[in-house]
Parts: C-alpha cells; sequence; structure tokens
C-alpha cells in the first residue's frame, strides 16, 4: 500500500478524424512512496500524456490507474477534481499564477477549493518552507521567476499532497535558479514527499533518484540512480547571485 502510483496497461488513444495516435501503450510503472522520479523522452514520446493520466486530468482509453491505493481509472470528473484537490500538488514551467493576486492569495487557493479552515496561516507556513516569508505580499510581476516559482510550489504542498508533479518546472530558469528550485525539491523530497518532474535536461533529471524513458508511448529505460547530484554542492560551487552583493 506504501506505493503511490501503480498503472497497468495503461493506454491513451487520441482519434483525430480516420486516425488513431496511440500516445501511451501499455504502460506499467510502480512508483513508491518517497521516490523522486525525473520522466524523460523525445518530443511526442506521451510523457505530458502519462503525466496528464496520473496528474487525474484525463482518464486512460484503458489499463489501471491507482492511485495512494485508490483505483481512479473510470471516476467520472467531479470525482476526478475531488482526488485531484487532496492529493496532488502541481508545478508548471511557466507557474501558473493568478497574477495581481498576492504571493499568500495564490497559495490560498487551494485551500478555498477544498473549503479548509486556518488558510492564511497554512499559506504563510507553505511560504516560509520555500523560503518567501519576506515577499507573501508581493504580486507575481513583482516576483523574479525563481521567487514565482517558489510560490507555485508553496501552493502545490499547501494541502500537504501525498503526489507533487512537475511540467518542466524548471524550463524557464537559469542555472543557479534552477539549482536552487531543485534543492527545494530535494528537500521536499527528504521530507518524505514523492515528486515526479517532467524534463528535458539530463543534468536536471540527474538530481532525481529515478529515470523513466518513454518512447514511441512506452517506457524505453527505467534506471535508478545510484547518486543523485546534490542540488547544494552545486549551488556552493556557483559563484553568488548578482543580486545577492546589493542585498
Ligand atoms: P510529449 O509530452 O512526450 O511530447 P505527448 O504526450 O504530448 O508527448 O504526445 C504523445 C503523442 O500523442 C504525440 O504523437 C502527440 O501528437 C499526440 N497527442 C497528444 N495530445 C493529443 C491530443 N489532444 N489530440 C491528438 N493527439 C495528441
Ligand atoms: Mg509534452
Amino acid at each position: 500500500m506504501s506505493d503511490v502510483i501503480r498503472t497497468h496497461g495503461l493506454s491513451k488513444d487520441y482519434t483525430m478524424g480516420e486516425m488513431v495516435v496511440h500516445a501511451l501503450r501499455e504502460v506499467d510503472i510502480t512508483i513508491g512512496a518517497g521516490e523522486f522520479v525525473a520522466i524523460m523522452g523525445p518530443s511526442g514520446s506521451g510523457k505530458s500524456t502519462f503525466m496528464n493520466l496520473i496528474g487525474c486530468l484525463d482518464r486512460p482509453s484503458a489499463g489501471n490507474y491507482i492511485l495512494a491505493g485508490q483505483d481512479v481509472s473510470r471516476m467520472s470528473d467531479n470525482q476526478l477534481a475531488d482526488v485531484r484537490n487532496k492529493t496532488i500538488g502541481f508545478v508548471f514551467q511557466s507557474y501558473n499564477l493568478l497574477p495581481r493576486t498576492s504571493a499568500i492569495k495564490n497559495v490560498e487557493l487551494p485551500l478555498m477549493y477544498a473549503g479548509v479552515k486556518n488558510r492564511v496561516e497554512k499559506a504563510k507556513e507553505a511560504l516560509v518552507k520555500v523560503g518567501l516569508q519576506q515577499r507573501m505580499g508581493h504580486k507575481p510581476n513583482e516576483l523574479s521567476g525563481g521567487q514565482q516559482q517558489r510560490v507555485a510550489i508553496a501552493r502545490a504542498i499547501v494541502n500537504d499532497p501525498v503526489l507533487i508533479l512537475g511540467d518542466e518546472p524548471t524550463g524557464n530558469l537559469d542555472t543557479r535558479t534552477t539549482e536552487e528550485i531543485l534543492a527545494l525539491f530535494q528537500d521536499l523530497n527528504r521530507a518524505g514527499k514523492t515528486i515526479v518532474v517532467v524534463t528535458h535536461e539530463e543534468d536536471v533529471a540527474k538530481h532525481c533518484k529515478r529515470i523513466i524513458r518513454f518512447r514511441d508511448g512506452r517506457v524505453l529505460k527505467d534506471e535508478t540512480i545510484e547518486k543523485p547530484t546534490d542540488a547544494r554542492d552545486i549551488l556552493a560551487g556557483l559563484p553568488p547571485a548578482e543580486d545577492a552583493a546589493i542585498a
């Protein structure tokens, strides 16, 4: 039962007129609690389709998906939305924050959907965890890319989800900021969170404990990383951030 993700024969077909695209073909994957997994593969290999399915944003054409012990393969849209809100935190490449809305209000949103009390307190706690206690009242356009991604991560963890999913979460960030965000993911993983991220970059993937490579809708390779890169080691070797001298 400590498996967070278990798929069996997971398949997704898209029909476009006369043509059927087999985006995912009978994928069997098990991801246990506490894993940190990178999903890689060329464009069109099925990564997004896989993430949409395990993120309960879509249903499979065939096969099963057991999320934290619950079969979600045939749930209705409303049931899926409910599972999504309670179980999964999402982090996207483009942050997807509400503009003209403060960091803390952005982080409170999932709590509002879930009808949780003590929202302000919980949102503050999450922002402290990502190191943004000084920026809670700032709007997205008053924050750097890295800071915006921290707000998005705070929003993803505020409901204490079982699973964190990232779709190219460092795709828009420079080298240093990428390592800072990866350090944050590694901290969350050490604290017990299960994390799955899609990335195009080998260097990013090597921070994870496991790399699953897709090709043509199938798993091509599934490898354990014996010694994942520690983001803090890399950060220690980088020159200080440009604005650090001013601050
Ligand atoms: P990746 O994220 O690895 O680039 P995708 O999962 O987006 O791959 O796509 C896998 C395959 O499914 C591709 O051939 C893509 O064109 C097709 N596909 C993805 N989404 C749709 C859709 N909504 N309708 C039709 N075909 C799709
Ligand atoms: Mg994609």
